[in-house]
């Protein structure tokens, strides 16, 4: 049967990642040997770094003066190697969910952090619009796409002129983003580009050194970007794999071609649960719903059917879709990678389950 894979993260891949990222197992540019057993520093790996970043500021239009780093640790080290790097004395943060209130949490220990808004009173099912971002803070920083609640934010914050900094491990190549009103983007890679492993960072040179405090030289961005993020071992197989997915998006168009496909595959699952007489989606105004993920729940006089529609989904071949804990019911992820034809077989297997 085929399997349709909606899980949050990690997630669905393009098949064209999975195939020449399987193959480099076996036999890495014609090397004869696996890309898991040869040095990092061959040519043939520097090749993949090197054309690697050069995509990613090609799909991005990163425009001069920036870096693209690959590293370890993930989006959650990032929360402090931020502030680590960039907190002077104050940020703000805007709160929009379980990743931000880590991210909050960590900057904290760096310096004064100034929680700009919040949408903790309504369990993060919106975006907060009624701020200012004050003047003065060193940056402010907020999450893209909050992946847990299904709500995301597809234009830049106002900002005024104070730097943006954002986590956008879950949204990113899913639209065009203005780099240049940022100091720095920051995301695991294992939602739209590679198995979990490595974390992409576009920062902007000069906005590195202006923080007094003493940096342990692998938390130093300047490292990685004097180094070429090969400082030390970086990850060479998500790093291949990430390569081979920016090339599938070059593919496909880019991110405005991708951004079209997001939004279609959205508004039709959006679309199926608004008309639908069981479903309900948690995030009511539809400025705030996320395309990446489709967060929705069993109207109250249905509740108790809630499992039983994920058996009868997954026994269908929907993978993944029982949402996170701390929103119950469903979530559907709709990355990049995943095909029109796994939304309408969700919206059918809904409209089945309905009708049974
Ligand atoms: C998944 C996710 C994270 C956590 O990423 P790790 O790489 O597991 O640390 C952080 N922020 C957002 C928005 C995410 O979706």
């Amino acid at each position: 049967m085929k399997k349709h894979n909606f899980y949050a993260g990690p997630s669905i891949l393009s098949q064209y990642t999975i195939k020449n990222t399987a193959d480099a197992v076996i036999n890495f540019a014609d090397m004869g040997l696996s890309i898991l057993e040869i040095s990092h520093r061959s040519k043939q790996f520097q090749a993949v770094m090197d054309e690697a970043v050069a995509l990613f500021k090609e799909l991005l239009e990163i425009p001069e003066g920036y870096s693209v780093l690959f590293l370890g640790g993930g989006a959650s080290l990032q929360f402090c190697q931020v502030p680590m790097n960039l907190l002077a004395k104050k940020a703000g943060y805007l709160d929009t969910g379980v990743w931000a209130s880590k991210a909050i949490k960590e900057a904290k220990l760096f310096g004064v952090v100034d929680i700009v808004a919040s949408s903790k009173d309504r369990n993060y099912n919106y975006i907060p619009k009624d701020y200012t971002v004050p003047e003065g803070l060193d940056y402010f920083h907020y999450t893209s796409n909050n992946t847990i609640y299904g709500t995301e934010i597809r234009k830049d914050p106002e900002a005024g002129n104070v730097r943006l900094v954002a986590d956008m491990s879950s949204d990113i190549f899913s639209r065009p983003v203005d780099v240049s009103k940022y100091d720095l983007i920051y995301g695991g890679a294992q939602k739209n580009l590679a198995p979990a492993g490595v974390t992409f960072v576009i920062v902007r040179d000069d906005a590195l050194g202006h923080v007094d405090r003493v940096l342990p030289t692998m938390l130093d961005y300047r490292t990685h970007v004097k180094k070429g993020s090969m400082f030390n071992t970086p990850p060479v197989l998500p790093i291949f794999a990430a390569l081979q997915t920016l090339k599938y998006y070059k593919q496909l168009g880019g991110v405005r071609e991708i951004e079209k496909t997001c939004v279609a595959k959205a508004a039709k699952l959006y679309e199926a649960i608004d008309s639908s007489r069981m479903f309900v989606a948690t995030v009511p105004d539809h400025a705030d719903r996320s395309l990446m993920n489709v967060c929705f729940v069993m109207k109250p006089e249905y509740a108790d059917l809630e499992k039983d529609f994920i058996d009868f989904a997954t026994a269908k071949g929907m993978m993944g879709i029982k949402g996170h804990r701390d929103v119950g019911g469903f979530r559907a992820s709709l990355y990049n990678a995943l095909p029109m034809e796994s939304v309408d077989a969700l919206v059918e297997c809904m409209k089945e389950f309905q009708n049974k």
